[in-house]
């Protein structure tokens, strides 16, 4: 099958994967055992994926903590913020389409104290900055905002945000998963306290992420207080042996996905994105889910009303990989969140397809997947609905 879901995660990277190759067998040694060279060996390989990733989003290697992906941290950040806070406030502002991993920590931060204000997306799924404005108190502690969402692909407006944060001396956090690669991120020039990413969405492997942490005047913003404790590993920030080979992975990641967004590949695989989306977008009964002004490159979210939704997509994904409904956690069968707040009702939602590319999709392909959508919609809607 044609694989159209990029957001969920990507292949590996040939060179990525040769890059991590030796970390296995040959330079196996412990990153934090320094004082032989196999120990002396990984630690520079880290060290050196440390200074990619710092130098793919602007930042300083030092402010770089390696996780196990992007789940891990934004647990690490918001449980962080919060423990290390707590003398100041409990209120958190986020906005109620972020992914889960930040939803479901802060409900249970809730349970712990917390006063939690969402923020729901203006209809065309971009952010309201006024009600952001609007909720800031003496006792906010946190405000933690995506930097662009998984399932809409819309980018939200961060450096507004960011001032708005400075501003008012609080401090500010963003998920940039799926942004990281995607656009140019540069934290010299965006005053974004902590920042979230995850390898595997970048051509990278799985398991891998990171949480950058500003720090000023030679200072860290705020010290996090440890989730994972053992060992004082990754500044004391998070326990733990580190995954060498997957953090070199996402060294060499971060490396190729700047050249990537230099090289124009990005702007050949928005041609094809708005390929797809205009030759379904003439059809009737078709709604693009989004605003399209500001969004990533490579994602489109499609809704096809007046169809069969469950029988639409059991039908395609015999040749296409996409997501539906709820992205990272298709598995539940619930309406997205994401698409509930943009006011779509839940039969809507369930007939609604995410399609995102990636470098491996070739126009064929975008060819093929028009001509298999228009099919089976054919078969699945009632007669004419799309012409
Ligand atoms: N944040 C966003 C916006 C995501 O899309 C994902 C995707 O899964 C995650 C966090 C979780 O990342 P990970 O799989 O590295 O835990």
């Amino acid at each position: 099958p044609i694989y159209l879901d990029y957001n969920a995660t990507t292949p590996c990277d040939e060179a990525v994967l040769e890059a991590m190759l030796p970390y296995f067998c040959t330079t196996f040694g412990n990153a934090a055992s320094m004082f032989g060279l196999h120990g002396w060996n990984a630690y520079q390989a880290v060290e050196q994926a440390r200074a990619q990733l710092a130098h793919s989003i602007g930042g300083q290697p030092k402010e770089i903590v390696f996780t196990s992906g992007a789940t891990e941290s934004n647990n690490l950040g918001i449980r962080g913020v919060f423990r290390a806070c707590k003398n100041k406030g409990k209120h958190i502002i986020t906005s109620s389409i972020e992914h889960p991993s930040i939803l479901m920590t802060l409900k249970d931060l809730e349970c712990k104290g917390a006063r939690i204000s969402y923020i729901d997306p203006l209809p065309d799924g971009s952010f309201d900055i006024e009600r952001l404005k609007e909720l800031i108190t003496n006792e906010t502690i946190l405000i933690t905002v995506m930097y662009a969402n998984n399932e809409l692909g819309t980018i939200n407006p961060i450096h507004e945000i960011a001032a708005i944060a400075q501003k008012n001396d609080i401090l500010f956090m963003s998920d940039a998963t799926q942004a990281l690669g995607k656009i140019h991120i540069d934290l010299q020039q965006c005053p974004i306290d902590i920042l979230t990413c995850s390898a595997h969405k970048i051509y990278g492997p799985k398991g891998v992420g990171a949480l950058y942490l500003r720090n000023q005047q030679g200072k860290r913003v705020v010290d996090l207080l440890p989730q994972i404790t053992g060992g004082g590993s990754e500044q004391g920030m998070r326990g733990g042996t580190l995954n060498v080979p997957g953090i070199v992975g996402f060294g060499k990641a971060a490396e190729i996905a700047c050249l990537a967004l230099k090289n124009g590949e990005l702007e050949r695989i928005a041609q094809q994105r708005n390929k797809l989306e205009q030759e379904l977008s003439i059809l009737n009964n078709v709604q693009i889910n989004g605003c399209t002004d500001s969004r990533l490159p490579h994602v489109s979210n499609i809704s096809f009303k007046n169809t069969d939704g469950k029988k639409l997509l059991s039908m395609l994904k015999k040749s296409i990989s996409v997501s539906t409904g709820s992205a990272c956690s298709s598995s539940s069968l619930s309406p997205s969140h994401v698409l509930a707040a943009i006011g779509l009702p839940d039969d809507l939602a369930q007939a609604t397809i995410r399609f995102s590319l990636g470098k491996k999709t070739t126009d064929q392909e975008i060819d093929f997947t028009l001509a298999e959508v228009k099919r089976v919609l054919r078969m699945t809607a009632p007669h004419l609905s799309y012409e």
